[in-house]
């Protein structure tokens, strides 16, 4: 049971170099991380490959009761995790945010031990038997962005650890403390050497994935990033699972009721202050309730406080980082040149000591607009108004990412048509993002390869092997 004081105090940097780390929200100096070199990833290699015969020796129900009992130490860890993960990534501790986040940690562990374990016969007609079986991969790379710091790193650990792997982890530089953090709490179970964390930017991150003692490479972020590790793992031939980035669609048909969608579409672009892979980040909606829907969606907005984190009241919070304030604001500052119309927000204080970017909704917003195409990752969503369904679903598919989409329409069967014909790894009906631990989660185009959660994640987590006779 840590304390917030307690859990700092446990990963505060012993010798060598660091990084001070400072809160997005009011620029506060918060702690100070290591920066880890080449010798500490081959400490950590060293301990992983110490340790994964004995970890995979393990019959899998001890694996999946030890994967049971970290999620009881982050339970009891939860609000020190929490709290860390506010400060350092901005998000609120309410909302779909901080609290959420280091629940959904615990909530996939137990799911993941839960999950059935693959194993199959493929062919056994009398003259021929065989059977497929997943094997472990031996040492795993999981390398996690800053927006999801602490559940995306769950999302890589859990299945590779169940299916008797050791993990190597690099959280992003932007979001090290949580990361060591979650490390920390779980490493009050797991046996020594079976979770090791470096920390450090993509110079690390570029020496893990051309080490050769890697087997798999779990990485989620960038489109750019992603394409640098296909071609420096190529030598190794790592297996590898990509989630890259997205710039999800979502199609409103004329038959919603706006009120009853207002919520919902809200979140799906707003969960994390934008800041989420597959957020809605493009809405399209039918000119007949065009703008009852843009109305509904600026209730919704209006009345979501957005602040500092630790405040209880708040459910958004700042940009992570300058960087992707700049983003946000570049992309906004496109579209009103452009002649959009701004709804709400679109002001912000750029003097300000945090990266906060007002909740915006841009109305009236060409297609081709830069706000459309590009992916803005924050609290922005253009709002494009459609008359014809071929256009919209032509729209919807000339990007060149993929992760996920949405239909909005009471008539489900026809919401299903629309989604068999939109180009992205998951398309949701009537909501927009929920993952669930059984569901498979990937993307198509560039935004990568490779699926993560449920059968298929535990998969994925490992080596096929059949045994033939
Ligand atoms: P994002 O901005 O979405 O976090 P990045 O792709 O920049 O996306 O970063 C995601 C993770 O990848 C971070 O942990 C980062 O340090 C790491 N990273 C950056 N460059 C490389 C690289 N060349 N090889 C491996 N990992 C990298």
């Amino acid at each position: 049971m840590d304390t917030y004081e307690t859990l700092l105090a446990a990963i505060a940097p012993a010798d060598g170099p660091t990084r001070e780390v400072h809160d997005p929200a009011t620029g506060e100096l918060i702690a100070s991380v290591p920066v880890h070199d080449r010798s500490h990833l081959d400490k950590a290699i060293a301990r992983a490959r110490a340790a994964q015969p004995g970890w995979a020796a393990l019959a899998d129900e001890e694996r999946c009761g030890i994967l049971q009992r970290v999620a009881d130490a982050i339970e009891s860890s939860a609000e020190a995790l929490a709290r860390v993960l506010s400060r350092e990534q901005g998000k609120p501790l309410n909302g779909p945010n901080a609290r959420f986040e280091v629940g959904a940690c615990a909530a996939w562990l137990r799911a993941t031990a839960a999950t059935p374990r693959p194993s199959e016969v493929v062919v056994d007609d009398g003259e021929t038997y065989a059977e497929l079986h997943y094997r472990p991969v031996g040492i795993v790379a999981a390398i996690t962005p800053w927006n999801w710091p602490m559940m995306i790193a769950i999302w890589q650990i859990a299945p590779a650890l169940r299916m008797g792997n050791t993990v190597v982890a690099k959280p992003s530089e932007y979001t090290t403390l949580s990361g060591l953090a979650l490390a920390a709490v779980m490493n009050e179970v797991l046996p020594e050497g079976v979770l090791n964390v470096v920390a450090g930017a993509g110079d690390i991150g570029a020496a893990i994935v051309a080490d050769p003692a890697f087997g798999k490479i779990m990485f989620t972020g960038s489109t750019a990033t992603g394409s640098r590790i296909i071609e420096s793992s190529a030598g190794n031939i790592t297996r590898l699972t990509l989630e890259l980035g997205g710039n999800d669609a979502g199609i409103v048909l004329p038959d919603v009721d706006p009120a009853a969608i207002a919520q919902d579409l809200f979140w799906g672009a707003f969960i994390n202050t934008g800041q989420t892979c597959a957020a809605l980040k493009r809405l399209y909606v039918h000119e007949d309730v065009y703008d009852d829907v843009v109305d509904a969606l600026a209730g919704v907005a209006a009345a979501m406080p957005m602040g500092v984190g630790l405040d209880e009241e708040n459910v958004l919070g700042p940009l992570q980082n300058r960087m992707q304030f700049q983003v946000v604001d570049r992309l906004v500052e496109a579209a009103k040149a452009s002649g959009a119309r701004v709804v709400i927000g679109g002001e912000p204080d750029r003097d300000a000591p945090g990266f906060f970017y007002p909740t915006t909704l841009v109305a009236d917003i060409a297609p081709d607009n830069p706000l459309v195409v590009e992916e803005q990752f924050g609290p922005a969503l253009p709002i494009v108004r459609y008359r014809d369904l071929e256009e919209v679903i032509e729209w919807a598919n000339a990007l060149d990412v993929g992760l996920g989409a949405s239909v909005w329409s009471a008539d489900r069967e026809r919401a299903v048509e629309i989604a068999s014909r939109l180009q992205a790894g998951t398309v949701w009906i009537n909501s927009h993002g929920g993952v669930h631990p059984f569901i498979p989660f990937g993307g198509v185009k560039r935004s990568g390869y490779g699926l993560e959660f449920g059968v298929e994640g535990l998969k994925a987590a490992s080596v096929p092997q059949v045994i033939n006779g």
